[in-house]
């Protein structure tokens, strides 16, 4: 008989675990959370541990894990579920660098294990309906401006500025998960400027340009520093008319008409992929929007701006 109901628990109770995994799993027909590992946190009616181990050690009826720590962290835990023969679902970026997570992927083929490298912004409203209508279109131009407040979205996360932590390309990468969805074909990067403040390790905004092999031109911009509207879009030129998808893909409109698009349901679409993912026995990592960011990195041109303080 296939298990259709999975114990769960959170590794990393913080700003993502709290404000979406927890609401997403408290409504899950799939998943109960059954505990916690966070070093400084607990939620408050689930058993909680200080550390992945001491959770392995104490409870072995929970067999799926959800990593919602920082990415610079996320490889040792990973790699220590894994081992324990546990299912593993990592929030986005899943590592930090291609190789750790190339690793995984190795070791959950050979622990005959489940690891879903989640894209949390591929599950937004719209993104499936604009994949649709551009599955027959020819792309001629596609500009992606992704905007944002860093102090608004990220008060005081540290990790976010040293290295690993991707600066700018933390929500970017958001961007570049739906272009990989959406886009019919693979595209490379071309050029990058990315620019620096002077006191921290990772980029504060980035210009992208990639190539398409049908040649049409490819940006992207991404910029920490908007303050007032902040700006998630996703412009599409194609040979049949322009489309918009806005709000990080929840909105979509084409030849300017608005299309219809359900609630937001990004994390418990996620984590109905884990239960689907889990009942198939397979795995799903992707590491097309990864790529691209280690390509920015190897390629990108460095600028030097003022530095950034909270
Ligand atoms: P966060 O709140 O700063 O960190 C999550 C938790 O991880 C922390 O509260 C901390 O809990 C634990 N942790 C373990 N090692 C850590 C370390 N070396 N430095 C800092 N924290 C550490 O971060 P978050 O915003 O939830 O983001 C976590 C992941 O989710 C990131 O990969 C991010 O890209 C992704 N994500 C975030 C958002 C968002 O809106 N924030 C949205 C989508 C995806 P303890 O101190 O208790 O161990």
């Amino acid at each position: 008989m296939t298990e259709t109901h999975w114990n769960i628990a959170i590794i990393g109770v913080g700003k993502i675990a709290r404000d979406q995994h927890i609401p997403a799993l408290s409504e899950s027909a799939s998943f109960t959370l059954a505990a916690t590992a966070s070093r400084n946190a607990n939620i408050g009616g689930i058993d909680g541990y200080s550390s992945l181990a001491d959770l392995l050690a104490a409870r072995d009826d929970i067999p799926c894990i959800s990593l919602c720590t920082p990415p610079q962290v996320r490889y040792d835990d990973a790699r220590r579920a894994l081992l324990a023969g546990k299912h593993v679902m990592l929030e986005k970026p899943p590592g930090a660098t291609l190789s750790e997570v190339e690793d995984l992927i190795a070791l959950a083929k050979a622990q005959g294990v489940t690891l879903f490298a989640t894209w949390h912004s591929r599950y937004a409203a719209s993104v499936a309906t604009a994949r649709e209508w551009l599955a027959d279109k020819a792309i001629t131009k596609l500009d992606i401006i992704w905007k944002e407040d860093v102090r608004r979205w990220h008060p005081g996360q540290e990790w976010i500025w040293e290295a690993g932590g991707l600066g700018v390309f933390d929500p970017g990468i958001n961007a570049l998960s739906v272009l990989t969805e959406i886009h019919p074909r693979a595209l490379h990067l071309t050029q990058a400027e990315l620019t620096f403040p002077e006191n921290r390790d990772t980029p504060i905004a980035a210009d992208l340009r990639f190539a398409d092999p049908d040649g049409a031109d490819i940006t992207a911009e991404f910029d920490w520093r908007q303050e007032g509207p902040q700006t998630w879009d996703i412009r599409i030129e194609t040979n049949g008319g322009t489309a918009v998808l806005s709000d990080g893909g929840a909105r979509l409109t084409i030849g300017g008409q608005e299309i219809q698009a359900g609630p937001d349901r990004e994390y418990p679409g996620l984590y109905a992929r884990f239960a689907d993912l889990l009942a198939q026995g397979a795995s799903d990592v992707d590491l097309s929007p990864m790529r691209h960011v280690t390509d920015a990195f190897t390629l990108g041109r460095r600028v030097t701006t003022a530095p950034f303080d909270w």
